[in-house]
């Protein structure tokens, strides 16, 4: 079987081998990778792959995207999640059921990818001879999600810029109590919206990319989205009864997750509906119903790490519900630049919405699904999960059958402010992770401004 080769959904560049893809992250035309053709896995495969461990469906599933001789790491990347099944089911009704993608370093779904883009990361580094300064803005969960994954490995070092005093203390021990000569966190006094500038000005300036090698992890990075079709394929494989069909909900920032279950449904897998649960930034929500997709302000809410209005894997979907229409996907991105949002084809939308449906979650709403959670079974939830489970809920109104999986994205004890307003009981951090208020923190505070921060970087990996 020869090797999956990636093109861009700008039509820019084509035949890129995973590593190049990997190391990448966006295609030079601005676009994003994508394969050139869905890999499958056959009938047999998957009867095999029932009941399979993590591990084991990710050995079968990697291979297919990255190619067969390149190291994928599946029997050792997720060794740190704290439960033995790494990604666990939990029923919740009769036709019902979590996913709880909770137990890995940091207590959030960002882990799964994470945990397997550390070592593949510093795999495909020491082969290219190269090594890496990633530059990271966080507002909350991606930072201590990346700082687990590349702590100590070699070829890599990060450096992550989080906004001074504006996240809350878990979030911020999450990044800052790991110790490791190759990872730095920066406090910058300023807002999240500062640290992103501050990143997009580093890789602007190009005699500085090239001095430090500079690179990102972010959300559209390919290798993050098969990553997070592992857990898609054993849920669906274990819940599928008959031959028949699991629907998920996703509460969805941006469009990473959930296009990540689109992908398994293409590998053959029995994913059924695929429910975009957003909160009250709710572009996706405005565009599946309106076709008209445009970024309105930032509204704060409970689920931070869902306060986004671009949601910058969308466009791989575009992509691909236009029939690979890369002509369209640049004029739609270009007017999205120019003149502040776009009109989805009328054949684009539905085609987008035979497959997958949205709803809006406001904060009430959000609130009110911890509360009743809580009451009826004793489980304490976080917001971004509560306002998957309410999506849900609507869809099943909405008239889906059988079962539906809502992805828990986030443990309670991550936002445990949110949790106890809305159930009075304030949740605990789980065993693995108890000591986190006991660890010495390690960051250093810099000013917003762009030759301070590069001065730090410099002077802190000694380059
Ligand atoms: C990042 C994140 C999401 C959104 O995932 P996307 O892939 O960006 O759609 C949802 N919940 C939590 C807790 C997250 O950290």
């Amino acid at each position: 079987m020869p090797d999956m080769r990636y093109r861009s959904t700008r039509g820019g560049v084509t035949g890129q081998s995973f590593a190049d893809v990997l190391l990448a992250g966006l295609a030079p035309d601005g676009g994003l990778f994508v394969p050139e053709t869905y890999p499958s896995l056959s009938p047999a495969r998957l009867e095999d792959l029932a009941g399979a461990s993590f591990a084991d469906a990710a050995a079968a599933v990697l291979p297919l995207f990255i190619g067969q001789d390149t190291p994928h790491f599946a029997d050792t990347a997720w060794d740190r999640f704290a439960h033995p099944a790494t990604t666990p089911l939990v029923q919740m009704g009769a036709d019902d059921f979590l996913l709880e993608l909770v137990h890995g370093p940091t207590l959030a779904f960002k882990d799964v990818a994470m945990q397997w883009l550390g070592p593949m990361f510093s795999d495909g580094l020491a082969k290219a001879g190269r090594q890496m300064t990633i530059v990271c803005a966080t507002s909350g969960d991606t930072g201590g999600a990346a700082v687990e994954a590349m702590a100590g490995r070699q070829a890599t070092r990060l450096c992550v810029l989080h906004p001074e005093n504006r996240i809350s203390e878990v979030q911020r021990r999450f990044m800052t109590t790991v110790a490791a000569d190759n990872v730095m966190n920066l406090a910058v006094r300023g807002t999240f919206d500062d640290c992103q500038s501050l990143v997009k000005a580093m890789f602007a300036d190009e005699t500085f990319r090239h001095q430090v090698g500079l690179g990102a992890v972010n959300s559209i990075n390919w290798a993050r989205i098969i990553a997070q079709t592992i857990y898609y394929v054993t849920s669906s494989l274990t819940l599928s009864r008959q031959g028949g069909v699991v629907h998920y909900a996703v509460p969805t920032g941006n469009f990473g997750d959930i296009l990540a279950g689109w992908v398994a449904k293409r590998l053959g897998a029995p994913v059924g509906h695929l429910i975009v649960a957003t909160n009250e930034n709710d572009i996706l929500t405005r565009c599946l119903s309106t076709g008209s997709y445009r970024p309105d302000r930032v509204v704060e809410t409970q689920s931070p790490s869902m306060d986004i209005q671009v949601s910058s894997n969308f466009e791989r979907l575009l992509f691909e519900a236009s029939g690979g229409d890369a002509d369209l996907v640049r004029h739609l991105m270009h007017q999205l630049k120019t003149e502040g949002g776009f009109d989805v084809p009328t054949q684009v939308l539905s085609t987008i919405t035979e497959e997958f449906s949205a709803y809006r979650v406001d904060e009430e709403a959000t609130a009110d699904k911890m509360a009743t959670v809580f009451a009826q079974s004793g489980r304490l939830i976080d917001p971004h999960t509560a306002i998957g489970l309410a999506a849900a809920e609507r869809g099943r109104q909405a008239g889906l059958q059988g079962p539906i999986v809502t992805l828990s994205t986030a443990h309670a004890a991550k936002f445990p402010a949110a949790v106890e307003a809305a159930t009075g009981v304030a949740p605990t951090l789980p065993p693995h992770v108890r000591d986190l208020f006991g660890r010495p923190e390690h960051m250093i505070s810099v000013d917003a401004e762009l030759e301070a921060v590069k001065g730090q970087i410099l002077h802190s990996f000694a380059l």
